[in-house]
């Protein structure tokens, strides 16, 4: 076995993280700055997803948060539709098609998210590292600064950085919050005593606090210890799936060579570019790691190398294992087309119930158990239990009418205001019992179907069929 091929095979690495010591000790990554393409278009997206963080709370349509998750009260709006506790089964759907998608997506596309989408990473690689490049310098001078002795230049900038990082931590946990408790609330939250919003003041502290330790301290062992996306790795990805990979047919045996030299060696020169920029601190030549967050920086180092050495580009790229030692790239498999398939159901299902879902929510039913009975003037009244689910921002003033029927309602029970009308708040059901009370001369058979109209806010909304109980017990009509 050659050296290089001892290389690959050399799977030691895998007993343990590449940023921990045998001893169990932390090593500080201290990551070059990536450039390339692939960064820059990272940089873009980043800045589009931190331009939604920050600026969507600030939407509001018809006075309302355009987007809230409110998980302590569960109130909920999703592009200005308000959804709350009723709504649970599409939540826990929505929940079911979130989880299956992003094994769809892993097993197609890896840990693409990690890199791309993931807060954690974007919060750290393009707002904490940037700042910390631009205070420290680079991957060598903050490397000396933490070697140097603590003179008035370390303490300038480790105190500068720090001071950042708690204003960013701050300003980010604040954003998080304005998505929960609403951009209202947070206002509400600066200029109220503390003692009234105490509940959204210690979110407030808890999130700076973990944003802080998360982007001054912890970095990729978030990653690499907490994540348990970066977990399942192991059972999601198969060899299909397209990472971020090193091609070692091309690659090996990896060597230095001088320019131009006409060698037996693969097209890696073993610079160790690309790991010297892995903020968790891998090399990606050993093949796919959990530790590999798919930040492409190894993609832009290498393919830089590549140029220079007049290579194609791409010895680091985007493949699956398959693809690296076939040539061919497969997204149609059968696990993929599996998950396809459910997401898909699913997703029907859950188009179904948002189309046919109502702003409000109606039953009434006829007591049961109880008999008709016959009141002091002669008339017969029977007994129904109304449910309104109100799942608008508005109160609602619910009017109950016979109709094609000459009798009355009379609510009894539940908030009723002057004019008869239930009142049911917002977000909120409002149970209620009424009477239906009508003359001898309309019940013309023991039972007889009525229709009841429900108007709301002055509007119609539903027309329920139910039936009356004309035969009072022990009454001989
Ligand atoms: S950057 Fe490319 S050429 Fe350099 S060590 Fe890594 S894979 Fe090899
Ligand atoms: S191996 Fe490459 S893609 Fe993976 S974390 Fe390191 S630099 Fe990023």
């Amino acid at each position: 076995m050659n050296e290089s091929e001892k290389q690959i095979n050399d799977e030691s690495f895998r007993d343990r993280l590449g940023t921990v010591t045998e001893e169990g000790e932390r090593i500080w990554v201290y990551p070059q700055k990536p450039k390339g393409k692939f960064y820059n278009a990272r940089t873009i997206v980043s800045i589009i997803l931190l331009a939604v963080l920050f600026g969507v709370p600030f939407i509001s349509y018809n006075g309302h948060p355009f987007m809230l998750f409110n998980i302590l009260n569960r109130e909920f709006i999703i592009f200005g539709m308000a959804f709350g506790p009723q709504d649970f089964h599409l939540f826990v759907i929505s929940i079911i098609i979130g989880i299956i998608g992003i094994f769809l997506f892993t097993v197609v596309w890896g840990r693409i998210f990690c890199g791309w989408v993931c807060p954690q990473t974007i919060f750290m690689e393009m707002v904490f590292r940037k700042i910390e490049y631009l205070i420290e310098g680079g991957a060598a001078k903050q490397r000396a600064l933490n070697k140097a002795p603590w003179n008035g230049e370390k303490i300038f900038k480790k105190a500068l950085k720090h001071a950042v990082f708690f204003g960013l931590a701050f300003l980010i946990a604040n954003a998080l919050l304005a998505w929960i408790i609403g951009i209202e609330g947070v206002k509400e939250l600066a200029s109220a005593p503390i003692a009234s919003v105490s509940g959204p003041f210690i979110a407030m502290i808890i999130f700076t606090a973990i944003t802080y330790f998360f982007g001054a301290y912890f970095r990729e062992q978030v990653c690499t210890v907490i994540c348990p996306y970066g977990r399942l790795q192991g059972v999601m990805l198969d060899q299909n799936s397209i990472v971020i990979a090193y091609d070692y047919k091309r690659g090996e045996p990896r060597g230095n060579r001088k320019k131009n030299e006409e060698t037996d060696l693969g097209d890696c020169i073993d610079c160790n570019q690309c790991v010297v920029v892995c903020p968790t601190g891998i090399d990606i030549r050993n093949g796919t790691q959990l530790e590999c967050v798919n930040c492409t920086a190894c993609i832009d180092a290498c393919d830089d190398v590549m140029t220079k050495i007049n290579k194609p580009k791409g010895l680091i790229r985007y493949a699956s294992k398959e693809e690296i030692e076939t040539g061919v790239r497969k997204i149609f498999t059968p696990k993929s087309i599996g998950y396809s398939v459910v997401l898909f159901l699913l997703f029907g299902l859950l188009t179904f119930l948002l189309a046919t879902r109502t702003e409000v929510e109606l039953s009434i039913l006829r007591t049961a158990g109880l008999m008709a009975q016959e009141q002091p003037d002669g008339r017969i009244s029977n007994l129904y239990d109304v449910k309104i689910t109100n799942k608008t921002f508005t109160k609602l003033y619910t009017k109950l009418e016979l109709i094609d029927v000459d009798g009355d309602i009379n609510i009894v029970g539940g908030n009723v205001d002057e004019n008869g009308r239930l009142i049911v708040p917002p977000h909120q059901v409002a149970d209620a019992k009424f009477f239906v009370v009508l003359p001898k001369e309309e019940i013309k058979s023991i039972t007889i179907p009525i229709k009841i109209g429900v108007a709301a806010n002055g509007k119609v909304i539903d027309v329920i069929k139910t039936s009356f109980l004309g035969k009072v017990q022990g009454h001989k009509k």
